[in-house]
């Protein structure tokens, strides 16, 4: 009796591509100023926030322009003296 071999074949299995599809997060930091502190105080970090409320080297200004305002709602509640806030600052020329 012959024993005739057969070649099985299970299916071809295709080298399956996946596609990658890197995201590269191309983050540029342009610097602004040469310094992130604050210009008026230099003790802290400059942001919007600091300005409008916290920073004592413009409190006077602040003060001047839209009172006592404690919040950042309170602050962005008055944005007729929140720009003549930032305009007698002069910063955003
Ligand atoms: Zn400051």
């Amino acid at each position: 009796m012959l024993l005739s071999g057969r070649n099985k074949q299970c299916g071809s299995s295709s080298p399956g591509q996946t596609g990658h599809c890197p995201l590269n997060k191309h983050l540029s930091i342009s610097g602004i100023t040469d310094s992130p502190l604050c210009r008026a105080c230099m003790e802290t970090e400059e942001t919007p926030i600091h300005i409008m409320l916290q920073c004592n080297g413009v409190a006077e200004q602040r003060a001047a322009r839209l009172g006592s305002t404690a919040t950042l709602h309170e602050a962005l509640g008055d944005l007729g003296g929140l720009l003549s806030f930032w305009s007698e600052l002069g910063w955003m020329e």
